[in-house]
């Protein structure tokens, strides 16, 4: 078969399963609100939970920065690439977080593959939360260790799995809150019998980070853990881009020797350090900005309970509606837009068969009557869609 043959092939099997994903091209609109063809739309469906990403200081921060070192690192970190901006930003994460080491990456993406290829061998084993992101479960199945997934946020399957005998050593792989679901890992059962097996915990804490715990500190600090390693993101609630390990001294230094993404890979732009530097100020004094998320949280979750909506148990930024069908999923969604709210329906693969749903996100910068228009959205496209019933 051709090159060309497979690539039609595979679009139309996405196309007729109604799974076939576009992009929309959106333009800001200030704050929590996006633009699409000329049409304005309250923004529900991103991950700035805090409103940062066009906070002033941190702009500000990214154009000083880009006028002192220029725009690009010039080169990976271990060629000359690693500057002062980096230093100064994981010595401050790492003090932050309360770790001896902290590693930038470019990404979330990336950090997941550097650190679990690099540590996972040939009779290792992986243990992972069967929703953990795709970043973590692709770069376990891609290493060479063996990876089992334990059931979603329960520790007696994790148990059940550790109790059967390893050749080599054991990660355990979870994120902090999940993605598509909102819930949170129950992070501190998960670590004690992870190190009762003498294995190591990695919690990816993308969409905790900057908006649980104290200063924002994340799910780790907010459930009293501290894994082996601790995965944080900065395009979510930092409102940037770009990601850290944080880790102790000596797997900062084989990672630093084995971890191909940062060896062979551009160092982050020196000004997106210094943005990122301005964004953990924001952060850590950013106690108004989550307070504020919450009363959105406890608004929204309020109001759907009186609309009788079936709400899941997450108290996160992230509130999904789960829908079961696809096409159904796809119809809501586009009803919402019909209303002036952007939602995005979340199909298959990104999330299991029959659990088609809408991710509903809320930001500190959503406003009371923000959330109740989306309710009065919902309550409306539901009847349209599904006929009343929610
Ligand atoms: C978004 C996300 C990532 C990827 O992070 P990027 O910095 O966007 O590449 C990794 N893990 C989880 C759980 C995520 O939600």
């Amino acid at each position: 078969m051709s090159w060309q043959h497979r690539i039609a092939e595979a679009l139309q099997a996405r196309q007729q399963q109604q799974r076939l994903r576009q992009r929309s091209l959106l333009l800001p609109d200030g704050a929590g609100w996006v633009r699409h063809e000329g049409e304005r739309y309250r923004n529900f469906a991103g991950n700035d939970y805090l409103g940062l990403s066009d906070d002033a200081r941190i702009v500000h921060a990214w154009q000083q920065g880009a006028a002192r070192y220029g725009v690009g690192a010039g080169a990976s970190g271990h060629v000359t690439g690693y500057l002062q901006p980096h230093a100064a930003l994981e010595r401050a994460l790492a003090e932050w977080l309360g770790y001896p080491c902290a590693l930038l990456f470019n990404a979330g993406y990336a950090a997941n593959q550097a650190v679990i290829g690099a540590l996972a061998a040939q009779g290792d084993r992986i243990l992972a939360d069967k929703l953990s992101h795709a970043s973590l479960l692709e770069a376990a199945s891609l290493s060479p260790a063996t990876l089992r997934r334990f059931a979603h946020n329960q520790p007696e399957s994790l148990h059940r799995l550790l109790a059967s005998p390893a050749g080599g050593d054991t990660l355990v792989v979870t994120e902090g809150v999940f993605s598509m679901d909102g819930d949170s890992a129950p992070l501190s059962a998960l670590h004690q019998l992870t190190q009762q097996a003498g294995g190591w915990l990695l919690v990816d804490d993308a969409h905790g980070i900057g908006v649980q715990g104290e200063q924002g500190r994340g799910s780790c600090w907010q459930q009293g853990i501290r894994p082996e390693l601790l995965i944080v993101t900065f395009g979510k609630a930092f409102g940037v881009s770009g990601a850290a390990l944080l880790c102790d001294r000596s797997t900062a230094d084989y990672l630093l020797q084995f971890a191909r993404h940062l060896i062979y890979s551009t160092a982050m732009p020196p000004a997106q350090a210094e943005a990122l530097r301005a964004a953990l100020e924001a952060v850590r004094q950013g106690d108004d900005l989550r307070a504020r998320l919450v009363e959105n949280i406890a608004r929204f979750r309020h109001g759907a309970q009186q609309l009788g909506l079936a709400l899941t148990p997450s108290t996160t930024a992230i509130q999904p509606l789960i829908v079961g069908d696809d096409a159904q999923a796809l119809a809501l969604a586009s009803a919402l837009r019909q209303r002036g709210c952007w939602v995005t329906a979340i199909r298959p693969p990104t999330v299991p068969p029959g659990t088609a749903r809408l991710r509903i996100t809320l930001t500190a910068r959503h406003t009371a009557e923000d959330i109740d228009r989306l309710l009065e959205a919902l309550h409306e496209a539901l009847g349209q869609v599904v006929g009343g019933v929610a």
